[in-house]
């Protein structure tokens, strides 16, 4: 056995400590952008030019398509791109948290096995187990 289930419990109430501390998040990602302008002669026509910018825009795919919202560099895109973070973040933990429950889950069936077979009184063992509540 690798972790207890005392311990594994304790980790599932940190990850959902955390994810209540994550702020605003918002799908998609903060891409920078390079552009070619519509004025002729101009720099960015030349063979190596990257193109303007940065410009920064907020992509987001929705229902197979992607939308894109143009930002600002300043405040504004550095508030996305902490929504954005937070997001992915969000992401991590919810997989992490899915990982430690289905270990809870092996756990929990794995003791039942023995409180059959070793047949202890039911209502002195089930009270000493914490519920997802606690
Ligand atoms: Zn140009």
């Amino acid at each position: 056995m690798a972790d207890s289930l005392e311990t594994l419990e304790r980790q599932r109430a940190e990850i959902l400590r955390q994810m209540q501390q994550l702020g605003d998040m918002r799908r998609g990602s903060v891409v920078e952008q390079y552009l070619r302008c519509g004025k002729s002669p101009c720099c960015c026509k030349r063979p190596g030019h990257p193109g303007h910018g940065p410009y920064f825009a907020l992509t987001c795919k929705v229902a197979g398509k992607t939308k894109t919202r143009q930002l600002r560099a300043g405040p504004v895109l550095e508030k996305v791109r902490r929504e954005v973070h937070a997001f992915h973040r969000f992401r991590e933990l919810s997989e992490r948290l899915i990982q430690i429950n289905e270990e809870i889950c092996e756990h929990r069936r794995v003791e039942e096995q023995v409180e059959k077979k070793t047949s202890w009184p039911r209502s002195g063992r089930r009270s000493n187990r914490k519920s997802k509540a606690s």
